[in-house]
Formats: structure tokens, sequence, C-alpha cells
């Protein structure tokens, strides 16, 4: 298992293509911070940024054999896999043709729980989790050619898996938010400032748990408030914020909220100079419903530009609720709606039909809620379940919907009552399972699966 951690004595020049999907960029924008402070790994090796697969292509038919090395960090998601599916493949075929040394070093949500499919699906590094530490030593050892396992020593496990070339990375130490930046100037990439890392509830569908961790992290007031000024001073007029759980930030376990810290760091916010507009608890993400306390909204009505204040409800029905770990009940998301509403912000709340757990009971005590959010005056997003790599229900089945589910559910959004990606949603669940018998039993193939389902980040669920 351990026989080798260097992947190549014999590099004097490297490319490093940063393959950012837009699904993906946000990840990459920290991970570029890290790359960006590391000059020396930068003289190492030329960057550069593709946004798709034909640029990535064009990449290295242009000018991949200019170099000994070319390094591909990809980012991804489990919803992504037919479109990774063709990267890799793709990836063979430039290797046999174009370059052999292409690595491909992959990170993100299904990399993370899923490490070693990712590798027979042709991945050559993984690094699971974050990646901001592991970043600048694992580049800077794979170009000059020494050992992962003694450059990676104080900060990570790697693990060469069967005697092969190919590695997982595991960090053995937690990324502190206030030593890394969310944005690189360099490469001009300022996405949502990250404001907490990790969540307590282990919620069964969603990864942020596993892959982060159960420890909720935060970055400084101080430090957020640095980073906002930044933005402003660039021309970024919309302050945006990501965090599993807006509400809980500053909360010491991520169960119970701060509200003091929450006020204070909206406080600060407003009082910057300059242009700027600041969304808390909303796109990108979202809060949960037993977080909502009145003093955090009219907070947000106080120092806020958003009109909508996001919310998790995910299942009407409390033995689903109960099943998934979700730790709040139904009327907790009723209760949530009506302190949103009283002080004149629109709640939008998401469910996701298809739990593994759900009865056709459960799944009508869904609609129920939806029904009787949107007669309260909230807006809904519907999403179906999917089975995310690294989470209890990666290897579970989605609940088909009933029938009469369904046409509900259509009606309602063909009205303009219910939005959400559900329908596109539900086939991505199922091909998923498809993709994941085909890839058990027959082992994992690149070539065997060309449908095409993608879902955009902007209709993905976002946690909380
Ligand atoms: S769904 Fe929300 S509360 Fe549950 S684990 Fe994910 S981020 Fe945490």
């Amino acid at each position: 298992m351990h026989k080798d951690v260097t992947i190549d004595k014999h590099a004097h020049k490297a490319l490093t293509i940063v393959l950012a999907l837009d699904e993906n960029w946000y990840s990459f924008a920290p991970l570029l911070a890290s790359l960006e402070k590391n000059a020396d790994v930068l003289r190492l090796t030329d960057v550069v940024i593709c946004k798709t697969l034909k640029e990535y292509m064009m990449e290295i038919r242009r000018r991949g054999n200019l170099y000994d090395k070319i390094l591909v960090l990809l980012s991804f998601f489990t919803t992504q896999i037919s479109e990774i599916t063709l990267i890799f493949r793709e990836t063979n075929l430039m290797r046999r043709h174009l370059n052999e040394n292409i690595l491909l070093i992959c990170g993100g949500p299904h990399p993370s729980g899923d490490p070693i499919k990712t590798l027979k699906l042709g991945a050559d590094v993984v690094v699971r989790g974050e990646g901001e530490y592991i970043l600048p030593p694992l580049l800077r050892a794979i170009i000059i050619g020494e050992p992962l396992r003694e450059s990676l020593r104080n900060i990570a496990e790697v693990i060469c898996i069967d005697n092969s070339n190919k590695f997982v990375i595991s960090p053995s130490v937690m990324v502190n938010l206030d030593e890394v930046s969310p944005y690189s100037s360099k490469w001009n990439l300022h996405p949502p400032i990250e404001i907490s890392r990790g969540c307590p509830f282990g919620c069964k569908y969603c990864e942020v748990s596993y892959i982060f961790g159960k420890k909720m992290r935060h970055r400084s007031v101080d430090s957020i408030e640095r980073i906002a000024k930044h933005y402003i001073a660039r021309g970024l007029t919309d302050l945006r914020f990501i965090s599993s759980n807006s509400f809980a930030y500053g909360s010491r376990n991520g169960v119970r909220p701060n509200p003091q810290k929450v006020i204070k760091l909206l406080r600060r916010l407003h009082a910057l100079n300059g242009e700027k507009r600041i969304f808390f608890g909303t796109f990108p993400s979202e809060v949960r419903p037993d977080f909502v306390m009145p003093e955090l909204v009219d907070a947000v009505v106080k120092y806020c530009n958003n009109r909508k204040i996001a919310v998790g409800a995910q299942s009407g029905s409390e033995r689903v609720l109960r099943a998934i770990g979700r730790g709040h009940d139904v009327d907790c998301v009723y209760s949530a709606v009506d302190i949103i509403r009283e002080r004149g912000l629109i709640p939008v709340v998401d469910v996701i039909f298809g739990l593994p757990p759900e009865s056709p009971e459960d799944q009508m005590a869904t609609l129920d809620l939806v029904k009787n959010l949107i007669s309260s005056g909230a807006e809904v997003r519907v999403h179906y379940f999917m089975p995310l790599a690294g989470t209890p229900y990666a290897y579970a089945t989605p609940k088909p919907l009933l029938d009469a589910v369904r046409k509900e559910l259509r009606r309602l959004t063909g009205s303009g009552k219910v939005r959400g990606a559900w329908e596109l949603q539900e086939r991505i669940s199922w091909y998923l399972v498809r993709w994941r018998e085909h890839t058990s039993s027959e082992g994992v193939n690149g070539g065997a699966h060309t449908e095409q389902v993608t879902i955009s980040f902007h209709e993905s669920k976002r946690n909380a």
C-alpha cells in the first residue's frame, strides 16, 4: 500500500491547468489564493484557468508538448459525474496522443466522499476535504519530484493505493479560516465570502459535515470586515456569504445561535464606507429554521439589503425529519416562516422529495407543507433527493414520486408558485443510481456512460 510516494523525479517545467467549471469556480478561489501566497511554487509552474472541457483540450493541444508535466486540478460534485466522466475520458486520450505526463489532481465533494472510485475513474491524486494548506506543497512536491509523504508530513496523511502511482491525501490539520483568503486577486476570483465552515448536524443526505467535519469554524469579524473592504474597493458592491447556516455564525458549537456575534458582524459591515449591498441568510447560503430568531431577522432588516431569507425545511413529515437527522420538527418551520413574514421579509423554504425513509404518507405530508407555506405567503423551492458520495445516503435509493404528487408539483411549478429543478434532479438522481450499480458490478469505466445530465450551481441545493 505504501510503496511509492514520489510521483516523478524528472520534471523540469510544469503547466498547472485549473479546470474550474461553472459550478465549481467558488472552490478554486481560496485554493488559488493559497497558491498566490507561495511565490516559490509559482516559479515552478505556469498556471492557466480553463472553464470548459473544450478550453482545457485546446490548451493542451496548443502547448501541451512544451511542458514536461501538466497538472490538472479538478473539483466536482457527485451531480456532475457524467460530465466528469467525459473529462476523464478525453484526458486519457490526450495522455495517449499529446503528453503522457498529464496528472489529474481531484478534490471537492465527490472525490472527498469517494476517493477510491475517483482514482479508478482516472484521477491520479485525490485530496479529501480542505485543500488550502495542501495544494502549494503538493504541487511543489510533484513538480520537483519530492516524496509526497515527506513534503506533506505535518499536514496530511498520504496513502499510495494498491502499489500504483495513485494517491489519496487526507488533511490532518483543520484550516483556520483567518489564515486563508476566500478570494484571489491575482486571478481576479472574488466569490461570496466564506464566513463559516463545517456543520454539527450531519443530516444524512448532505455532504457538509462529512467533508468539513462537525466542528463549525468561523472567520473572525475583523477578517470578514477586511475582506469586505477589499471587495468594495474592487468595485464589488454586492456582499454575499457562504456558510452551512448563516444564522449560526459565531456559535461556539454550531448548535445554538450566537445572535450578538451575527449582529456585530452585520453592524460592522453596514458601517463600511463605499457603495455596497449586503445579502445575509440568502443565496448562496441559507439558515436552519431553528436558528430563525426575531432579533436576527430584525438585524437583517436593519443592516442588509435582502428582501428574502432562505430556510431549509426539507420535509413535512416528523418521521422523515427524525430519520434524516435534522434535529428540528415541522412546527419549527412554521414558526420560522412567521417570524420572517412578520418582519416584512419573504421566507423562501426548501423541501426535498424522494428522501430514502419517505413513505407515501410522508410524501403527502411534505406536499401539504408546500401548500400551507404557499398559502402563508412563503416561496417554496422543491428539490428531489440525490445520493451524494460520502454521505450516509450515498448508497440509498430515492423514493419515487407518487403520481398525484408529481401532478400537483407540476401544476404548482407551472403556475409559478413553486420553483426548483426537482425534475432535473430526479433524472440526475436515478442516473446516479444506475451509474453506481454499473460501476460497482463491472468496475469503474469512463466510457460506459455518455448520457449528459448536469445541474447548474444556481439550481443546486445549498445546505442548511
Ligand atoms: S443540511 Fe444544513 S444543517 Fe444539515 S448537515 Fe447540511 S449544512 Fe448542516
